[in-house]
């Protein structure tokens, strides 16, 4: 125990130790923050759909009807009809042959990447990646080779060096999840094809959020079909919690044998499975609401642009707001905090030293009253802080 006290006092002294903010209310745009009313301006919740009727009355009915477990893992006794279907309706809107439901995202990296790459394989990753697939990367025992973010000359070098492996993955975020930016995916497909390697994109960030029909990067890229092991979340802009990865039949029957966290773990029970049944319909059929993010997201950066602060990347509803130092970064959280804004610091280890940063995401829901007082926050708290 001593250790740990150690370990927390280390944590501490470098400004790295965590806390815990309590949510008083729902991930609505107004919420209610440890005790404080405030803009919600920081939740994955894109499209609100968590708040939506449709979402909830789905939820409330799949208890009635099924109960409020699973009772087992999908190959014993949790696998219902429920499961069955939101399966069949992923894989349609990824447009690919089949697709699997985790629990988590985090377990869909973890699942994934271990069935796909092991001892006599190489991994190769942007050095970006999410921390589920890294430590997919670790668990999975095959060689790891990291690429500069988004370097695709690089990565090439690394193909061309791997020649020898049994099996090639090149793995990515879809969106960079704290710097909203973009895989450069045209080139990534591309690659992948000239050199027989798999691909696999995570499309956390990018699921019901970018592209034509909301159906992520690929179809942003109108690269549908063209990704191998297309990965992403239940529990961001669709509203409810999970993970899947879509692909062949045969990428699919293949993970359903070999993918631990998906056969060792208790299946997702009927209220999350039949609230993300029902978002995919909203997102289909209500696609007004993807508009609204997106023109939310512009109106916010340029508003701050204007006002003189540095975006860092402009191609999602990640706005992530360069501010430096972590200990000023820290400092315009807490002011923003205080005028009623709900976005956190971001700070090493989470991102490079130096390159602090508030990461706002935006919400289809943030009426243009709720951006301009945001704004104001922003304008106010960073003149103070001497930022802008
Ligand atoms: C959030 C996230 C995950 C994990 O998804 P969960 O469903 O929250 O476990 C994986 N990858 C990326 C890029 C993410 O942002």
């Amino acid at each position: 125990m001593k250790l740990l006290e150690r370990e927390l006092t280390y944590l501490q002294e470098n400004h790295l130790y965590r806390r815990l903010n309590r949510m008083d209310d729902s991930q609505a745009a107004r919420t209610v923050v440890n005790g404080k009313e405030c803009l919600l301006l920081s939740s994955n919740n894109y499209l609100g759909l968590t708040e939506h009727p449709e979402l909830k009355a789905a939820a409330c009915e799949a208890v009635t009807r099924w109960g409020t477990g699973a009772g087992g893992s999908r190959l014993t006794t949790g696998n219902l009809q429920l499961h069955e279907e939101l399966e069949k309706t992923i894989a349609r809107f990824k447009k690919a042959e089949a697709a699997i439901v985790f629990n988590t995202g985090y377990m869909a990296n973890l699942g994934g990447i271990t069935a796909l790459a092991g001892k006599n394989d190489v991994i190769l990753s942007d050095e970006l990646n999410h921390a589920s697939i890294i430590d997919g990367c670790r668990l999975s025992r095959a060689e790891t080779k990291i690429f500069p973010h988004k370097d695709t000359l690089a990565l090439e070098k690394l193909l061309q060096q791997t020649q020898g492996y049994r099996r090639r993955l090149i793995v990515t975020d879809g969106v960079f999840s704290m710097d909203g930016d973009l895989a450069p995916l045209p080139r990534l497909v591309e690659l992948a094809e000239k050199y027989r390697a798999l691909l696999m994109v995570d499309d956390a960030h990018a699921t019901g959020v970018l592209g034509r029909r909301g159906a992520g990067t690929a179809d942003h890229f109108n690269l549908e079909g063209k990704i191998h092991v297309q990965m992403g979340t239940l529990s961001k802009a669709v509203g409810s919690a999970g993970g899947y990865i879509a692909g062949s039949r045969k990428l699919i029957d293949y993970l359903r044998n070999r993918a631990r966290s998906f056969i060792f773990s208790t299946a997702l029970p009927p209220a999350v499975i039949a609230a993300a049944i029902a978002a995919f319909r909203v997102i289909e059929q209500e696609p007004q609401i993807r508009e609204n993010l997106w023109a939310n997201a512009h109106y916010l950066k340029s508003g701050l642009k204007q006002t003189g602060f540095t975006i860092l990347a402009e191609e999602s509803p990640i706005i992530p707001i360069f501010i430096g130092d972590s200990g000023k970064t820290m400092q315009m959280a807490e002011r923003l905090f205080a005028r009623g804004v709900f976005a956190p610091g971001i700070r090493p280890p989470t991102v490079p030293p130096g390159t602090s940063r508030i990461r706002v995401t935006v919400m289809a829901t943030h009426t243009r009253e709720h951006l301009d007082r945001a704004l104001s926050a922003f304008k106010q708290s960073g003149e103070e802080l001497g930022i802008i």
